[in-house]
């Protein structure tokens, strides 16, 4: 997460720069096989020496981990089995700051959508809605119009680049944290409520020990030029960002006419493909494998694969055309049989089952679901018992009580 970075990354050359910040739209295909390729392509030595840097050498799995193409502790066993990483490696601390997110959801529940402690100024002082210009990515400051054209464009964008952004819209236009959040969310292909609304409360403080801000220099260390920003209002000091965090002034878009773009639509279910109501009598007597958007692995043989979208949780949490269409192409891609309703109808048909087995995600968060007693996916880590309030007793945790010296023999499937 920290955005201290070596300054010894890649050149942002504009040509290198465009290839990576600039994603193609279909860079993610929903397949096992494009989420196993990415896997294998990790180069973690690159990864450490450069992550912070736009054009570096980050993973892109996001979106397989967050659709549960990647399971976490076999990503992390592969990992560190073929490329020998320790515990310590960055790209395995990295990978800890997921599970850290998904530890701080299972301990604190809905509380993490509300601010986890006082952040710099009190809620008052924030709007709950998201200014035109900055929706629009007309803000005229070239790193906040360039974050936002990436993520519709692509539903992707760098870490650093979700920092800026989220920086930029609490502290200096003093936009409440929790509505950049849910917009970023739903445009986002590896959305991911632990992770990004977390995140959100880390960059706006009320979840970490101080606002985390950043400032023209730091983009240009490691943007491209056209994400360059001098002259606008983040060209200042740390000094004046950190009081005009803690002031309740704010600021606007920067003078003169910029060009906008078209926030992309979201939608509540599938625009494309429709989900059929649930029925019993396709289940009856069956071994059922559940397959929902955070379990899109391949299923096991021997069971018959029941694809589900929750109605009502769907209606809360809106996402992009981009991302529906990554989900049911898997999901069509593993089973015909689809069913979308509220979790309380499809829980009932399944009674019809003679047994239902899959992961539990806390995305599946109607109490509905608990019926089915899934089991959550094995942790890479040792997960502490009790909830760690800052990723840092967690880690500490983790590297303590995990084994070192356990690294997992051989390769999980051949690349
Ligand atoms: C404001 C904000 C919102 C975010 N929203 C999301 C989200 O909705 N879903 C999501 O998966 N991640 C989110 N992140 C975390 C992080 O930005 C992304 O996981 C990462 O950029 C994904 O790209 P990658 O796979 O190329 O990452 P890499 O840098 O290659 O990292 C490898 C993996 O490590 C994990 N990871 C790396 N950095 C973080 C981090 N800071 N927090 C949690 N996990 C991390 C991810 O699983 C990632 O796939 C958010 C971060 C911020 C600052």
């Amino acid at each position: 997460m920290s955005s201290c970075a070596p300054a010894t990354g890649p050149a942002c050359t504009p040509a290198k720069a465009k290839a990576r910040t600039q994603l193609a739209a279909d860079a993610f295909p929903p397949s096992a096989t494009a989420a196993r390729s990415r896997l294998a392509a990790v180069r973690p030595a690159d990864y450490a020496r450069s992550r912070n840097h736009l054009n570096g050498a980050v993973t892109g799995l996001s979106p397989y981990l967050t659709h549960g193409l990647l399971d976490l502790a076999e990503t992390v066993a592969y990992l560190r089995a073929r490329h020998r990483l320790p515990l310590t490696h960055k790209l395995v601390q990295e990978l800890g700051w997921r599970a850290y997110f998904q530890h701080s959801w299972r301990q604190r529940g809905e509380a993490i959508f509300h601010d986890l402690h006082p952040g710099p100024l009190p809620q008052a002082a924030y709007d709950r809605t998201l200014p035109a210009d900055l929706r629009r990515g007309a803000t005229g400051v070239p790193v906040i119009d360039q974050a936002v054209r990436t993520l519709y464009a692509t539903g992707y964008l760098h870490n650093h680049a979700r920092m800026w952004l989220a920086s930029y819209t609490v502290h200096v236009r003093k936009v409440h944290w929790r509505a950049g959040a849910d917009w970023m969310y739903a445009h986002l292909l590896d959305g991911d409520l632990a992770s990004n609304h977390l995140s959100w409360q880390w960059v706006a403080g009320t979840g970490s020990a101080k606002p985390y801000l950043f400032n023209a220099e730091n983009v240009a260390r490691y943007a491209p030029p056209e994400w360059h920003s001098a002259g606008t209002v983040i060209d200042t000091s740390y000094a004046a960002l950190d009081a005009l965090a803690h002031s309740p002034q704010r600021h606007g878009a920067e003078p003169g006419a910029h060009a906008a773009v078209e926030e992309p639509a979201l939608f509540t279910a599938p625009p494309d493909a429709d989900g059929s109501p649930p029925d019993a009598k396709a289940v009856a007597g069956r071994s059922v494998w559940l397959v929902h958007p955070w379990s899109l692995a391949d299923p096991p043989a021997d069971a018959l694969p029941l694809a589900v979208l929750d109605a009502h949780w769907h209606a809360r949490w809106p996402w992009s055309a981009r991302r529906w269409a990554f989900v049911v192409a898997r999901m069509r891609a593993i089973t015909p049989l689809l069913w979308m309703a509220p979790a309380a109808e499809i829980t009932a048909a399944l009674r019809a089952a003679a047994q239902v087995r899959g992961w539990y995600n806390p995305h599946l968060s109607d109490p509905a679901w608990a019926a089915l007693r899934l089991p959550l996916p094995p942790s890479p880590f040792a997960e502490p018992a009790r909830a760690c309030r800052s990723f840092s007793a967690y880690w500490t945790h983790v590297l303590k009580r995990t084994p070192q010296a356990d690294l997992p023999q051989g390769v999980l499937f051949d690349d």
